[in-house]
């Protein structure tokens, strides 16, 4: 069931899609998918395939490029529909699909741009935003990675981490400084870098307590040879790109934990109306019914959060503090949801053979990726100083 009110007929239909494809495709492999390459995980390739097939990948790439150009509302649905069955899965898949903006923006040929759009569209390419460092995490403007002028190529060097899709990305939007001299805002330029170059090394993908389904990890990039027309947007002003890709980026998280957080709420629901203690189902013993009320009311205000944002950014406001607001809000509501929810299966919430605990361990790391929720409260405490 799809829960934002104000969806579209098409939109509904659109969701409901990658619902059921993921639903079909994906759950019943979910437990292989965890267990694979001793526990690291597994990006799963077949159910990639299958939405791709249903025209579910990559909704943002222009018509003129042969994509459907849909925008933030319509595909913050999709994510929310496919994130009922994983939000790693939909992280990573969305993550894939989203990024033709660094082809886009990239100093390629026509032709080279078109190829590219074909093989996306067709689900065999995708990208990822290769920002943060070892060094350089909230501070983004640390980073050390560099590429240097040499004739009519840039030689990159840099050690890129916790990237999402960096052993699944074909191209990468890499960000290195090319004037040292100046400040991050004039001095650190994109480059479009493609995961087949010689120099690019992909190590094994980061451990983590949930997203198992998503790849992230590291990206080593040793004399890595990029012609110049493998720029993004301006030379020296790759950071603002960066940051204003954050505007609508950071509030789109919100819809995977939505979708995340409504299925754990709809398992609880099921499983309290199953579940009979002191003679009557668990749901009539009030302390578990409003429970349940209170958190079905935090995802509908995360909800209400994540879609105001993305019809603002349709309409091509600056978010501004939104951005930050939603990010950290409706994100913190659906990680307290899916923690909460687990209470209500007693001791089987905690046990593998019901999806609560997963969901918990997949949610977690989202008040972290895409900007911490301490960052974000910086920005929208920033928004309230007067300079005295
Ligand atoms: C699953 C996952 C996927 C990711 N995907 C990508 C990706 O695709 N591309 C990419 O470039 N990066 C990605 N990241 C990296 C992510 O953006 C960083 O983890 C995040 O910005 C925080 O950086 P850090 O982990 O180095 O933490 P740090 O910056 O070291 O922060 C540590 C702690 O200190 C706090 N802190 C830091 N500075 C301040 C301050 N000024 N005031 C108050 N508190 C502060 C933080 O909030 C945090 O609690 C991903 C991370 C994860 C976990």
């Amino acid at each position: 069931m799809v829960e934002y009110l104000l969806a579209t007929d098409e939109q509904r239909e659109l969701a409901e899609l990658a619902g059921q494809i993921c639903e079909k495709e994906l759950a019943p492999q979910i437990k292989a998918l965890e267990a694979a390459n001793n526990g690291l995980g597994a990006y799963p390739w077949d159910a990639h395939h299958k939405l791709a097939d249903a025209g579910l990948y990559a909704m943002n790439v222009p018509k003129a490029y042969g994509g459907r150009d849909l925008g933030n509302v319509t595909r913050a649905m999709v994510m929310e529909e496919i994130s009922k069955t994983d939000c790693g899965f939909a992280f990573s898949f969305r993550g894939l699909g989203d990024k033709f903006d660094t082809i886009l923006n990239s100093h390629i040929s026509e032709e080279e741009k078109k190829a590219w759009a074909e093989r996306i569209l067709r689900g065999d390419a995708g990208g990822a935003f290769a920002l943060t460092e070892p060094e350089a995490g909230s501070d983004a403007s640390a980073l050390q990675s560099t590429a240097v002028k040499d004739g009519n190529e840039w030689v990159i060097n840099g050690t890129k981490c916790m990237i999402n899709n960096a052993g699944t990305a074909s191209y990468f939007g890499v960000f290195a400084w090319t004037d040292k001299s100046v400040s991050a805002g004039k001095g650190v330029t994109c480059f479009l870098v493609e995961s087949d170059r010689d120099g690019v090394r992909i190590p094994e993908p980061d451990d983590m307590m949930g997203l198992k389904l998503m790849n992230c990890g590291g990206i080593i990039l040793e004399d890595v040879r990029v012609p110049e027309d493998h720029i993004v947007g301006e030379l020296g002003r790759g950071f603002s790109t960066a940051m204003g890709k954050l505007d609508v980026a950071r509030p789109f998280n919100a819809a995977f934990t939505c979708g995340a957080a409504q299925r754990a709420i709809d398992e609880a629901v099921k499983y309290a109306n199953e579940r009979k203690q002191f003679g009557k189902y668990i749901i009539e013993h009030q302390g578990i019914a409003f429970k349940l009320a209170e958190l079905q009311m935090k995802v509908d205000a995360a909800r209400a959060m994540l879609y105001y944002a993305m019809e603002a950014g349709d309409k091509g406001i600056p978010l501004g503090r939104l951005a930050s607001a939603t990010k950290a809000e409706a994100i913190e509501l659906c990680v307290a949801v899916a923690f909460d929810a687990i209470q209500i299966l007693g001791g089987y919430g905690v046990r593998k053979e019901y999806p609560l605990e997963k969901i918990l361990r997949d949610l977690r790391a989202y008040t972290v990726m895409g900007g911490t929720g301490e960052i974000q409260r910086k920005i929208v405490a920033k928004t309230m100083m007067i300079k005295h």
